[in-house]
């Protein structure tokens, strides 16, 4: 489990990031940041709404998702296509990087993980392609060690 200062450290970095950028971290923002920096899984936007509405009884629907679009456009979260839900990433100071995630089915735990061969190929082959990258993330679905080892 990540400690709170660990957390307080990452909220911090984050609103440093948005003075740079000349962005808002509104307080309904940070919140959202900071009930998904405590929860080990990926969340779905109700999820959070419901987690929201105890610190902000009257937040709704749009405000989860204004908060949500807010916080992928700068990179602070990924969109899990395949979960229909949000983790937080640990690499948001890069906002051009692919998002390699590992999604365990068992335990729905999401480890994201980085890595510039795979960033160089997908960019090669992109060219090849004239295509042209805004973002990118691999799901890959399977079984994390915790949840392999319980079945073995
Ligand atoms: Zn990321
Ligand atoms: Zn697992």
């Amino acid at each position: 489990m990540k400690s709170a200062q660990y957390n307080k450290k990452i909220i911090d970095d984050i609103e440093a990031v948005c003075k740079k950028r000349n962005v808002k971290l509104t307080n309904q923002r940070k919140i959202v940041l900071e009930i998904m920096l405590k929860s080990a899984t990926a969340m779905s936007a109700y999820d959070l709404l419901d987690l929201l509405k105890e610190q902000e009884p009257q937040a709704k629907p749009p405000t989860i998702y204004r908060a949500l679009e807010f916080l992928l456009e700068q990179g602070f979260i990924h969109k899990v296509e395949s979960s229909n839900s949000y983790i937080l990433c640990p690499h948001f100071s890069h906002p051009n990087h692919v998002s390699i995630l590992f999604i365990c089915d068992t335990c729905k735990q999401i480890l994201e993980k980085h890595n510039n061969e795979i960033e160089n190929h997908l960019e090669l082959l992109a060219k090849q392609n004239q295509f042209t990258i805004k973002h990118s993330i691999i799901e890959i679905h399977g079984t994390c060690a915790t949840c392999h080892n319980l079945n073995h």
